[in-house]
């Protein structure tokens, strides 16, 4: 940041200081630009600097989330565990930033809070919190998909005696549940995957439920040395591999039809994801019509249903952690957990249905449901993001003729590939809405939107263009395929952060791109080679 308030000449500005800003700032630095970070958080890591809660760890193997761009990065860092912690995913993250001397581009501690075009200079100005200034020629949105915590506004939450925190926001320090009688507000990932640590300590554990949700046994396990020196042989396949799934993620696929296949080869195939050779994803991946075939998914669904009848000894508990209605398997962020289910047969662990019994307020000594007042110390949310629009929105970003993403995106995103927007030259967002995204293996999705942009960048420089547009009509046309393609699928129908169900009022659309990594990435290398097809250079 400069010091006189006069925006510096810089060629790309770039926002965000996780995964995809990190990567951007190292690619953008060996295609000979001048780049800058600037993030909100006092160090580095996005989603894995602010989401520090027990239990905390990705749900994509370690060995397919981490960066593939630097073959002896790949060979220097050794993951401990089949799914990494939040801790470890961080550690790897900070490696990353020293290893490639990053931290001396990046401006910690900085939010962002307004970005404008300016027509005539064919530039982009950012203003930060703290009344700062800075422009670079382009501007690269990296701030995450889930970077923005969605704390519901419950009555009578500053009256608590207590102390309650969110998921996304955690005290660097921990917490310490010993002797407390804790809430747990939320059922997605995140209080999946918080509720068994926080048990364990906590002298009671409640857990309210507003939707129970579909969640498989990760079957985590430490990585022994054999093990990593397989892996690291073996990278490049590996990737070669994920890089040709749907979701970018080496993960077995079998490709038939549930319905083709006896009831016994189903349980077998089901049973067989489920277990330790399996788990996570792989469930996923059992049928190749899970998603767009209901009655293939309703096996899913029962088999999960039967698992959990199974695990949970409480009839009546178990009951209520099966999911139902109009809920296909897999259509919300399918829950990837460690004993889970296992938790609820803990005799300090309640479950309590707020569906039936909706949360009307936070008293002085708890949480008020229509059915009673439940005493408890520590309020825990786990109640998820403004997903995927939430960190865009949260910026006044002014485009050409001043106008608001804000409000350009009213009725939902409108991208042209997930990429960009048209109105909004010389903007790029990465891992965006309209592209795979958070159906994917994030990091594999980033490091694939930076080359793109970079390359896209140096293309029109060579050709001594200012200015990158994406076209109207192109856009358009991408905004219609992504919904037509999310359309032949059971996606659309679950109650989601992937249509925007969670936040009252956010219009619902199905956000992120369907098609899968491979036609995504067919789609990119083919708008390139036509001449960046659908942008106008100017
Ligand atoms: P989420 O999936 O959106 O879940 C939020 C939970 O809070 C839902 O159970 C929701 O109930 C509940 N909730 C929200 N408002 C409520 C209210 N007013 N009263 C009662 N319940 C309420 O959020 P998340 O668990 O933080 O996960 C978000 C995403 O982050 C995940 O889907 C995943 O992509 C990512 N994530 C990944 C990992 C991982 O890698 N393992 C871990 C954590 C998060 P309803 O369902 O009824 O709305």
């Amino acid at each position: 940041m400069n010091d006189s308030n006069q925006p510096k000449a810089l060629d790309v500005l770039i926002i965000g200081a996780g995964f995809a800003g990190l990567y951007q700032l190292y690619r953008a630095r060996k295609a000979g630009l001048t780049a800058r970070v600037l993030e909100a958080g006092d160090d580095v890591g996005g989603t894995w600097y602010w989401n520090r809660y027990p239990g905390a760890r990705c749900d994509v193997e370690s060995l397919d989330y981490s960066f593939s761009f630097d073959k002896d990065l790949e060979q220097e860092w050794t993951w401990s565990e089949r799914y990494a912690t939040q801790p470890e995913i961080l550690r790897y993250i900070c490696h990353v930033a020293d290893r490639f001397d990053l931290r001396r581009d990046i401006q910690l501690r900085t939010r962002v809070t307004r970005a404008v075009f300016d027509e005539q200079a064919k530039r982009w100005t950012v203003e930060t919190r703290a009344g700062e200034s800075s422009g670079a020629q382009f501007l690269v949105l990296a701030t995450g998909c889930l970077s923005i915590a969605q704390a519901p506004d419950f009555k009578g939450l500053s009256s608590f005696a207590g102390k309650w925190y969110h998921s996304a926001d955690w005290p660097k320090e921990g917490v310490d549940f010993t002797g407390k009688r804790v809430g747990l507000i939320g059922t997605g990932s995140s209080g999946v995957q918080m509720a068994p640590l926080i048990a364990e300590q906590a002298e009671h554990l409640t857990v309210f439920q507003r939707t129970a949700n579909f969640s498989v046994p990760a079957q985590n396990e430490p990585l022994d040395d054999q093990a990593v020196r397989d892996a690291k042989a073996s990278y490049p396949e590996r990737r070669a591999r994920g890089r040709e799934t749907s979701n970018g993620i080496c993960l077995e696929a079998n490709d038939q039809s549930a319905l083709d296949v006896s009831d016994e080869e189903r349980l077998r195939e089901f049973e067989f994801r489920w277990r330790g050779a399996g788990g996570g994803f792989r469930m996923l991946r059992a049928f190749n019509d899970l998603l767009i075939n209901e009655k293939s998914n309703e096996h899913a669904a029962n088999f999960v249903r039967s698992k959990i009848r199974a695990i949970v000894q409480d009839p009546r508990t178990a009951e209520l952690l099966c999911p139902k209605g109009d809920l296909p398997f897999g259509t919300k962020r399918l829950c990837v957990d460690s004993g889970y289910y296992e938790t609820f047969n803990r005799p300090n662990v309640t479950l309590v249905d707020v569906k039936a019994a909706p949360i009307e307020e936070v008293t002085l000594r708890g949480l008020r449901t229509s059915e009673g007042e439940h005493e408890l110390d520590v309020l825990v949310f786990a109640t998820g993001f403004d997903a995927m629009t939430g960190a865009l929105r949260a910026i006044d970003i002014r485009g050409v003729g001043g106008v608001a993403l804000r409000e350009k995106w009213e009725h939902g995103p409108r991208t042209y590939l997930g990429i960009s927007s048209a109105g909004f030259p010389n903007m790029f967002i990465i891992a965006g809405p309209g592209s795979p995204s958070v159906l994917s293996n994030m990091v594999h999705s980033i490091e694939e939107h930076v080359d793109w942009v970079t390359r896209l960048i140096l293309h029109a420089r060579g050709s001594s263009r200012s200015l990158v547009a994406a076209g109207i009509q192109a856009e358009n046309e991408w905004v219609h395929h992504v919904n037509e393609v999310a359309d032949r699928t059971l996606y659309p129908r679950g109650n989601s952060w992937y249509v925007g169900a969670n936040i009252p009022g956010k219009p619902r659309v199905f956000m992120p791109y369907v098609g899968g990594v491979p036609a995504y990435r067919n789609i990119l290398n083919d708008v390139a080679n036509d001449g960046y097809r659908g942008f106008a250079l100017s």
